[in-house]
């Protein structure tokens, strides 16, 4: 199976502008944000989506939520932010590895598109 763009970042082959990483995740800003601060932070294994989690990925899943918040207050972002995870083509998700969106430095709208 060949890798994910986010495999590759992981892997070093590709460069992105990682701002955080541990044994569990890797997390850099996005290429294309939509929003003054747009971070994704990405387990280190490459769990293909939210459909695919099983019960092994318990800590994971929840270091993923920990480092958003972490990572939310480093950013400065006291006032709010907001965590997204797209899941499948309806979804809204393109790239085939899981991730966790962390978006702040702007208000919110909602309902989100
Ligand atoms: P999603 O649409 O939820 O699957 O999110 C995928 C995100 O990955 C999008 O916001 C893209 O802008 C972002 N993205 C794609 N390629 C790269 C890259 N090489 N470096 C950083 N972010 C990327």
């Amino acid at each position: 199976m060949s890798k994910t763009i986010f495999s590759k970042i992981i892997a070093g082959e590709i460069p992105a502008d990682i701002v955080h990483e541990d044994d569990l995740v890797v997390a850099f800003r996005d290429i294309s944000p939509q929003a003054p601060v747009h971070i994704l932070i990405v387990p280190r294994e490459e769990i293909p989506g939210v459909d695919f989690l099983e019960e092994r990925h318990r800590e994971v899943i929840g270091h993923m939520l920990l480092t958003a918040k972490k990572l939310a207050h480093r950013e400065e972002l006291d006032e709010g932010y907001r965590l997204v995870i797209n899941s499948g083509e309806k979804g809204g998700q393109t790239v085939d590895h899981l991730h966790l969106h962390l978006l702040g430095g702007r208000s919110m709208q909602w309902p989100p598109g």
